[in-house]
């Protein structure tokens, strides 16, 4: 089943163009990679799905979704840089989290003990967020993507600024959420995409110039994709 279609998406600053006439749409249960390099448009790609941005024109269609329905309701989003109290910890952090997406107290705390399991920090539950390593930070902000449990989990560039620990934590964490719910992750290290996604996105300037799965793309160009990638 689709979950999401996008049709005819640009986006444009002050006039300049940043995203040109896009479209693209994914079945559900799928994880996609919406790879580019530094400014080819993903986080204002990534931004206007979530709701964040108004696009200049084109439709975004979240199937299922009613009407006047708030489109956050269905997504999770995690910021390329998110922001944390750091003096909170990641229990109160993802209690206060909760509440804001309208869970009683008691709910909130039984949903945020359960992530803090699942993401693999409930050791550190009682820690102050700043003392969190970069990989550790990351992994609470995915549980903080999925407090209302939505069917789409977008991640903005989730491991490009780790270290090969952290990065592998998260890389095995967005592995097991793969089973539960559909992900739209950004990245511009092909081996990320490669790593994890079942189909790829390729933009670069604002438009996508590529799709398919890794091996799709590599028999169509018999070449390597890093070549593709940054020509
Ligand atoms: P990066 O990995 O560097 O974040 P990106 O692929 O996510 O890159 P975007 O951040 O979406 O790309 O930026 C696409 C283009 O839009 C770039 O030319 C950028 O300079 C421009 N841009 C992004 N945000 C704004 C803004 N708020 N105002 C003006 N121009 C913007």
């Amino acid at each position: 089943m689709t979950l999401l279609s996008v049709s005819n998406l640009s986006k444009a600053y002050d006039g300049k163009t940043a995203v040109n006439n896009v479209s693209f749409a994914f079945q559900e249960g799928k994880c996609i990679a919406l790879i580019g390099p530094n400014g080819a448009g993903k986080t204002t790609i990534l931004r206007t799905l979530a709701g964040l941005l108004k696009p200049s024109s084109g439709a975004v269609r979240f199937t299922g979704m009613k009407e006047n329905e708030d489109i956050r309701k269905y997504i999770g989003y995690l910021p390329q840089y998110p922001h944390f109290y750091s003096w909170m910890t990641g229990l109160e952090f993802l209690m206060y989290s909760g509440q804001l997406a309208f869970l009683s107290k008691t709910d909130a705390k039984r949903r945020a003990e359960e992530l803090l399991e699942k993401v693999g920090i409930s050791e550190a539950k009682n820690k102050r967020i700043g003392t969190y390593s970069g990989g550790m930070k990351q992994r609470l902000g995915i549980a903080q993507a999925i407090i209302h449990k939505p069917k789409l989990l977008m991640l903005d560039e989730p491991v490009s600024s780790l270290d090969p620990l952290g990065r592998r934590e998260v890389l095995i964490l967005m592995e097991e959420l793969k089973n539960e719910m559909t992900i739209l992750f950004s990245t511009h290290i092909l081996s990320d995409a490669d790593e994890i996604s079942d189909e790829l996105l390729l933009l670069r300037n604002g438009e996508i110039v590529e799709s398919g799965s890794m091996k799709e793309l590599r028999q169509k160009y018999q070449t390597s994709m890093i070549e593709i990638e940054f020509q």
